[in-house]
């Protein structure tokens, strides 16, 4: 497949191939999960919580946005080697890998692809579909001030970067599904 674009065309413009292996690159590194309040009361809802408690045990504001915060091991606090609200999920953790950051070009992509075994493999993804997807990857728009939720008094801590740090794949894993 060609991957050389125009000005006008994206690099990614015959589509690109992703299919999930539950692998956790996207959910053991540092960084954030970026949430709404919709996505927090699916979040609550699945583990049988009040927003507001959800919100004290799960969330941190981070500026003006909400985060899942970080377990003691500093991956995503719902990572249990698998994800054990996958069902529930974020829109970011759904998006993956079609984050802004690994689209900007060939490299980036390649580099995620060294990172997440199940990037260029599985079914195509054709360009609309990844434009779709890459709108709504929560890492720098569309994501409600945590203002919108009550949440009661949350950690605050400074955005370093969007989204988290990709992992590589932990070798021999025993991965546990969770859907
Ligand atoms: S919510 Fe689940 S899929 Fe998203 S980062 Fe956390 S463990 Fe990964």
């Amino acid at each position: 497949m060609s991957m050389a674009g125009t000005s006008s065309e994206p690099w990614y413009r015959e589509g690109l191939r992703f299919a999930c292996t539950r692998c956790g690159a996207c959910c053991r590194g540092p960084g954030y999960v970026w949430t709404d309040p919709g996505e927090v009361e699916v979040l609550a809802a699945r583990l049988s919580l009040e927003v507001d408690e959800f919100g004290r045990r799960y969330l941190r504001r981070v500026g003006r946005r909400l985060s899942l915060v970080d377990g003691p091991d500093g991956a995503c606090v719902f990572w249990d080697n698998g994800c054990s609200v996958y069902p529930a999920r974020p829109r970011q953790c759904r998006t993956f890998p079609f984050w802004a950051e690994n689209l900007t070009g060939e490299a980036a992509w390649n580099e995620t692809a060294k990172l997440s075994p199940g990037v260029n493999q599985g079914r195509l993804y054709e360009l609309q579909e990844i434009e779709d997807l890459r709108g709504g990857s929560g890492s720098t728009s569309g994501v409600p001030a945590a203002g919108a939720l009550s949440t009661g008094e949350l950690p605050n801590r400074p955005a370093a970067r969007d989204t988290r740090v990709l992992q590589p794949a932990p070798r021999g894993r025993d991965r546990k599904d969770s859907e």
